[in-house]
């Protein structure tokens, strides 16, 4: 008897604990989300920018420059800002929640198509959405975590591609699901890396070679969306003639 409200207290505590621990998850998740879109927003802006600065769409004048310049420079510190939240906030934070709705994978691709114009454009990697002719069913999934699934492999494909190759992105369905490809003509992952790319911080040397920045979480956390949505992806690769990422969803009944 004398220990009872001891235990009631106990438990209240552990409940209490319960619920902040799923504060803190909903919170860091939503953080993860918005800084991979931030990311997304900015690096297209900066490479707007650079389109501008480089004279692409005509000479500026000297204050148009000067105005540019200090627009680049802010959107750079942005970024840097962004990646510094993103290493934070570990990606495991993203899959505590799935908030299941009927995604419109064409519209998401076109958009996320549209913010990877002006890098793809200045990298001198053509960047192609094959927009299905018929329409496509909508898919059953988290859409910003699905956002998140889509930029990571299409920024992928424009990183480890090189001037003149080329990314195509497609979307079908069947009658279960709907698959997204994302192929590049890129540089490839060698038969002895493949095993590995979906491991946590793991980077084929050629990729460091290419880009040294990388987290080696894209994929890792990509993976594990894309399962928790209960989809399914897989690739197809070789060195030197390049990469497909495919993903399927499945379709919203
Ligand atoms: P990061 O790009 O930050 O290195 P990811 O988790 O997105 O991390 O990818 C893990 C690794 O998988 C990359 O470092 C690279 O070795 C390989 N990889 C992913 N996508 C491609 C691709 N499209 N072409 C070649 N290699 C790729």
């Amino acid at each position: 008897m004398t220990d009872t409200p001891a235990a009631a207290d106990a438990a209240s505590l552990a409940k209490e604990n319960e619920a902040l621990k799923e504060d803190i998850a909903a919170k860091s998740d939503l953080i993860s989300v918005s800084a991979h879109s931030l990311r997304t927003s900015l690096t297209s802006m900066k490479w707007i920018l650079k389109m501008f600065l480089d004279g692409d769409f005509g000479a500026l004048t000297g204050e148009q420059k000067s105005f540019m310049e200090k627009a680049f420079a802010s959107d750079e510190r942005m970024i840097r800002l962004v990646n510094e939240m993103l290493s934070i906030n570990h990606a495991e934070d993203m899959l505590d929640t799935m908030n299941l709705v009927p995604v419109d994978t064409v519209k998401m691709l076109e958009e996320i198509n549209f913010d990877f114009t002006g890098e793809s454009y200045k990298r001198g990697i053509e960047l192609i959405f094959l927009k299905p002719a018929t329409n496509i069913s909508p898919a059953l999934a988290d859409s910003e975590k699905t956002r998140v699934v889509f930029q990571n492999l299409i920024e992928n494909a424009i990183k480890y591609s090189n001037k003149g190759d080329r990314v195509v992105i497609t979307v079908n369905e069947t009658a279960e699901n709907v698959e997204v490809s994302v192929r590049d003509t890129g540089i490839g992952i060698a038969p002895a890396d493949q095993p590995s790319i979906f491991q946590k911080s793991f980077r084929a040397e050629n990729a460091q070679k290419q880009d040294s920045v990388g987290s080696g979480l894209g994929l890792y956390t990509t993976k594990r969306i894309v399962e928790k949505n209960n989809g399914t992806i897989r690739f197809e690769s070789a060195p030197g003639t390049g990469t497909t990422f495919f993903v399927t969803l499945p379709k919203a009944k």
